[in-house]
């Protein structure tokens, strides 16, 4: 297993700029893969916003497991400091949501009957902060695209008449916690694939696939049975699919990258890569 690291330049210039907009907010809303809220969190927000308002927002809800996010919801809930709550940016679920736990959590500020609720949206690239934005304000404003790193500069978004969002760039931390964070995030097309070997990616990915969601895996791709080694596992769904070198060899750069696109696309159907209770993608060599 190789261990996943990433130093883009960047990150510290998102790290300062998130630092000097914490100072002009009342909350951050802090943008999570409904999928995996706890690899796309960044742990160096930790430090930055400890003793802030958090509205946390688990988007892309519409791809997640519902049994998870559920889990994920009530955990949230029992940070003093955090109120969540579960999205779809892209079909406009539950965005009603955020204007008004923000509302919620400001409840009571002196400013609150002179000026509009500032929230600082921040994020990993990729998560969605774009789309919600856009959700959110009923107009393209943000760019949005599936490159990592788009969103650029700060910029001060009006949703309601008593909510106005501050847009920040993503940021990622500059070395990941662990490598299973790493291979979820590369998983999930959060960051630049090609710091994990595709094939190796999508194989660990199966495996996960073949203890926790056996059946959408059998059933997305017409498989009899499920070998266990992620090597045959990858073989076998390449060969179903008909991803095959001249001479009848599995291609495997190409059945991989199926099975990633299968994910990030929600393809196999509603799935978590991670519980709060810590069931989920394990590593077993971590
Ligand atoms: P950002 O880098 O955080 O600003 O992320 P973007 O807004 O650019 O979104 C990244 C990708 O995720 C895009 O392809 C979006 O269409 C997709 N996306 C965003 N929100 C959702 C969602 O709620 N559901 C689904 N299925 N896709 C989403």
């Amino acid at each position: 297993m190789p261990t996943v690291q990433w130093f883009p330049g960047h990150m510290a210039r998102s790290e300062r700029l998130i630092k000097e907009s914490l100072k002009r907010v009342d909350l951050v809303i802090e943008v999570l893969d409904a999928r995996a809220p706890a690899a796309s969190h960044n742990p160096l927000l930790r430090k930055l916003i400890s003793s802030q308002s958090r509205l946390v927002v688990l988007n892309k809800n519409d791809l997640a497991d519902p049994a998870a996010t559920k889990l994920w919801l009530a955990r949230f809930q029992e940070n003093d400091h955090t109120l969540p709550t579960a999205v779809s940016a892209t079909r406009a679920q539950g965005l009603d949501s955020i204007p008004r736990i923000c509302d919620r959590m400001c409840q009571g500020a002196r400013w609150r009957n002179r000026r509009a609720i500032r929230a600082l949206i921040i994020g990993i690239p990729n998560v969605g902060k774009s789309t919600l934005i856009n959700a959110l304000s009923g107009v393209i404003r943000a760019k949005t695209g599936a490159a990592p790193g788009l969103t650029r500069d700060i910029r001060r978004i009006p949703i309601t008449e008593y909510l106005e969002i501050f847009d920040s760039p993503g940021m990622l931390w500059h070395k990941f916690e662990s490598t299973l964070t790493g291979l979820k995030l590369a998983a999930l097309g959060a960051i630049k694939e090609s710091i994990v070997p595709g094939e190796e990616l999508a194989g660990e990915f199966l495996s996960y696939m073949a203890r926790c969601y056996r059946a959408l895996l059998m059933s997305r791709y017409d498989l009899d049975d499920v070998p266990q080694p992620p090597h045959e596992l990858v073989e076998k769904v390449g060969r179903k699919r008909g991803c095959l070198l001249t001479g009848g060899k599995i291609d495997y750069t190409r059945t991989s990258q199926m099975v990633l696109k299968d994910l990030r696309e929600g393809r196999f159907g509603q799935l978590s890569l991670e519980w709060p209770d810590g069931r989920g993608w394990r590593d077993e060599q971590e």
